[in-house]
This record gives C-alpha cells, sequence and structure tokens, in this order.
C-alpha cells in the first residue's frame, strides 16, 4: 500500500476485510474489552479498548500513511493530540511557539502547561532571525502551525526544521488547515505532525477528533504510552465517523481548493473589501513558498471588509448559505468574526499586532456549487 498514490491509500490504507465475517469495512468495535485465552494472552495488542480497540487501530494506520509517516496515534479530540505532546514535556522545559496559533492552542500553553512550568515564546516565524533567537538552553520543541489562523501566513517548514534540529529541539507541525492531502510536513524534516481530524479529515462538521503521526519509533512509543496512560481516546464510532470520511478527502479537497480560489478571486476585485488573505493569490506575500511546499491552497480564506466591526457584522448577519459559527473544513461554508469568536481568548493588543482586527472576516469555503456561494457573498456585502 504504501507505493500506491493518495486516492488508493485513502480508501485502502489500514484497512483489510473484518477477519471474523469478512466484512469489507472496518466494524464499529464497540467494546471496553477483551476475552483472554490464558491470564496475559491476548490476540495482538487487545487487552483493554483505551489501551487499543481495531476500529481505532485501522484509522491510525489509515491517517499515518497518508501523512506518509509510520505511526498514528488518535485522540478523542485536537486539544488531546497536542496535550499529550505537552505531557512529554517537563517543568522548566521551554516551547518556541508560531504567533499566529489556534486559539484554543494558545490558551492551552498559557492557561494550562504554563502552570506546570512549562514557559513558551511566541514569535513570527516568518521571520528566521527572530525564531533563532528566541530559542534558549531549556527550549526541546519547535510549534508551527502553516497556513496560520487567521492571518494565513505562510511558515518555512524546512527552514524552521531545520534551526530546530540544529538546536537538538523536535519540530511539531499542526498540519490542520492543509489536510494530508496538501502538505506532509515529515517530508520536510518535521518530527511531530498534530491534526484536529474535526476539521478536514473528518470533513463532515459531525465529529471531534485528533490524531498525532510521526516516524521514530522511541517517539511513537513515548506518545503511545502518554495516550493510554493519560486517556484522552476517541471512541469506536468516531474512528469510523473519520475512516468513512478519510475514504473522500482527497475528492474533498480538491472541490475546496477549487471554490476557494474562485472566492479569493472575486473577493480581490471588489470593491467593498479591503484585504483578502489567500495564499494562492499572487498578492499573497508568500505565495512563491505556498507553491513550494503545498499542493495547492486549500479552503480557508482571510478577508477585512470596510467599515470596520459594523460592516463586518451586518455583513455576518446577512450571509444566507455560509454559516455563522465557528470551526471549519467541512463541506458547508462557514463564516466567522475572529476577533469576538475564534479568537476572543488572544489579548486584544496581540490580535491588533497579529493584523486581527474588527473587519477582519474569516471563511472556511465549503464544496456547494461557487456560484451560489460568490452570489451569496456579493448580496451580504
Ligand atoms: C480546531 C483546531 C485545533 C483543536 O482541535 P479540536 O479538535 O477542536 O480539539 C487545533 N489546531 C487547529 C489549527 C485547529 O483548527
Amino acid at each position: 500500500m504504501s507505493n500506491t498514490k493518495f486516492a488508493t491509500r485513502a480508501i485502502h490504507a489500514g484497512q483489510s476485510p473484518d477477519p471474523s465475517t469478512g466484512a469489507i469495512m472496518t466494524p464499529v468495535y464497540q467494546t471496553s474489552t477483551f476475552v483472554q485465552e490464558s491470564p496475559g494472552k491476548f490476540k495482538e495488542n487487545y487487552d483493554y479498548a483505551r489501551s487499543a480497540n481495531p476500529t481505532r487501530t485501522a484509522l491510525e494506520a489509515n491517517l499515518a500513511s497518508l501523512e506518509g509517516g509510520k505511526f498514528g496515534i488518535c485522540f478523542s479530540s485536537g486539544c488531546a493530540a497536542m496535550s499529550a505532546v505537552l505531557h512529554s514535556l517537563s517543568s522548566g522545559d521551554h516551547v518556541v511557539v508560531c504567533d499566529d496559533v489556534y486559539g484554543g492552542t494558545f490558551r492551552l500553553f498559557s492557561r494550562v502547561f504554563s502552570q506546570l512550568g512549562i514557559t513558551f515564546t511566541m514569535v513570527d516565524m516568518c521571520d528566521h532571525a527572530a525564531t533563532e533567537k528566541a530559542f534558549t538552553a531549556a527550549t526541546k520543541l519547535a510549534w508551527v502551525e502553516t497556513p496560520t489562523n487567521p492571518m494565513l501566513k505562510i511558515i518555512d517548514i524546512k527552514a524552521i526544521a531545520k534551526i530546530a534540529k540544529a538546536k537538538k529541539c523536535l519540530t511539531v507541525v499542526d498540519n490542520t488547515f492543509s489536510s494530508p492531502y496538501l502538505q506532509n510536513p515529515l517530508e520536510l524534516g518535521a518530527d511531530i505532525v498534530v491534526h484536529s481530524s474535526t476539521k478536514y479529515i473528518g470533513g463532515h462538521s459531525d465529529v471531534i477528533g485528533g490524531v498525532l503521526i510521526v516516524n521514530d519509533s522511541a517517539l511513537a512509543d513515548k506518545l503511545h504510552y502518554l495516550q493510554n496512560a493519560v486517556g484522552g481516546v476517541p471512541g469506536p464510532w468516531d474512528c469510523f465517523l473519520q475512516l468513512r470520511s478519510t475514504k473522500t478527502l482527497h475528492v474533498r479537497m480538491k472541490a475546496h481548493c477549487e471554490n476557494a480560489r474562485a472566492i479569493a478571486q472575486f473577493l480581490e476585485s471588489n470593491k467593498k473589501v479591503e484585504k483578502v488573505y489567500y495564499p494562492g493569490l499572487k498578492s499573497h506575500p508568500q505565495h512563491a513558498l505556498a507553491s513550494e511546499q503545498m499542493r495547492d491552497f486549500g479552503g480557508m480564506i482571510s478577508m477585512v471588509v470596510r467599515g470596520g466591526l459594523p460592516a463586518a457584522r451586518s455583513f455576518l448577519e446577512r450571509v444566507k448559505i455560509f454559516s455563522l459559527g465557528e470551526s471549519l473544513g467541512g463541506v458547508e461554508s462557514l463564516i466567522e468574526h475572529p476577533a469576538i469568536m475564534t479568537h476572543a481568548t488572544i489579548p486584544a493588543e496581540n490580535r491588533a499586532k497579529l493584523g486581527i482586527v474588527d473587519g477582519l472576516v474569516r471563511l472556511s469555503v465549503g464544496i456547494e456549487d461557487v456560484n451560489d456561494l460568490i452570489a451569496d457573498i456579493d448580496q451580504a456585502l
């Protein structure tokens, strides 16, 4: 399977007909424990379902394959997956984090793990000299998210991984916005890939999940240990839903990218829009890097509506096909206001520095008919 193309792996990797019945699709193994033949003698590694569950095993192998990695480790949410990485650190350790991270990631660093003595420095990772300077003798991880959220900056994964490696630190890449279809950080030198599979991997806004993917077997052992010890594991039904979703990931991603490209071009030519952030536009400052690092540019667009908060508010109230809501990556189009919604936990002065102004609106472009989506935006503007 490892030498086949993405679409084939999406449908087949990690899955084979169920050995007891021949069921073509991996069943939902809704069980908490497994019967042992003799004390300590059980089938494969199945003794208790927090430690392992066959539906989860299939999903873990499938997602590892899609990222071009050896080991997949699934969690009940993206936050649980990120927490497992941070639990591998000790009090006194330090992390260098890109300045424009997901709000929940910022909260995890600033409110939860900081209480346990783990410190972090946020830095604009587009500035490699500043990034290098942010490392201290205590640094253990570089934490990258690209494209960033919500400013859609592109960070050079290869360059950051090289800096981190020289400092004997691991590089973690949150690849949620790209999905494994558009970008594979392990190939670019990253050590750990994180996904909130709630987003593009799940793709239908009906499941919460997270995954870590690594190549190094000692690192995989450590993370598997934490998965079991801390216990934020996904249920088998959620794993089944995600396996169903990965089978169409390539088809959905192509449609997301195509629709987003057309909408970004429409927005850029509209007078009511002050600025459009989309890595696929030639006007994007890191368009060249995005073209090199990603296979296409994804389904996320940020834009600044002329007229500040009142204009943004009325735009958000008027859309009909786009739904006003947090989250992203589903087949349906979503729209939101970062300063009030997803990024409210980030202090106002940090938001201003990042460019999260009151007129900023973020779109998660779905796979509906693109002309309907453009007409909806047009009438709402
Ligand atoms: C949603 C999200 C997360 C958190 O994942 P949950 O599944 O909501 O816990 C982490 N990183 C990014 C980039 C996200 O969009």
